[in-house]
């Protein structure tokens, strides 16, 4: 059974439409939209529609959906025309993770330093 919605989540209120985005791809299980802080040419956000808080999470819980969150990572990167990107999820405070429902970045665009510090 898909998790609810959660009232005091950003990005369920995106999926929700009660909060606008700016959508460049959408399935039955997952949204993509563009970041509202753009930190390369192409930085979009892939998410499974169900609120899961994180990578581990939703892997653990419903690893199809996880794989359809992949999935749309790579047709973003093909409709941006990426060569070269770099697909990031934030796991933890501690790495950054400021929202708790999980999301790909995908992001390209520009060339890309490793390791990102
Ligand atoms: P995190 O730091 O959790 O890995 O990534 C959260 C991302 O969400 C950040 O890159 C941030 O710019 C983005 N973000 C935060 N609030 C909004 C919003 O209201 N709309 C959109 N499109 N992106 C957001
Ligand atoms: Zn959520």
């Amino acid at each position: 059974e898909a998790p609810a919605p959660q009232d005091d989540c950003l990005f369920c209120r995106i999926v929700a439409k009660e909060i606008p985005a700016t959508v460049v791809r959408e399935t039955e299980t997952t949204l993509a939209f563009r970041d509202i802080n753009p930190q390369a040419p192409t930085h979009v956000l892939v998410i499974p529609k169900a609120h899961h808080r994180d990578a581990a999470a939703l892997a653990a819980a419903d690893p199809a959906l996880a794989a359809d969150v992949l999935r749309e990572t790579q047709a973003v990167a093909d409709d941006e025309q990426l060569e070269s990107y770099r697909i990031v999820f934030n796991t933890g405070s501690g790495a950054g993770q400021t929202v708790f429902h999980t999301h790909a970045h995908v992001m390209g665009g520009r060339g890309l330093q490793w390791p990102p510090g």
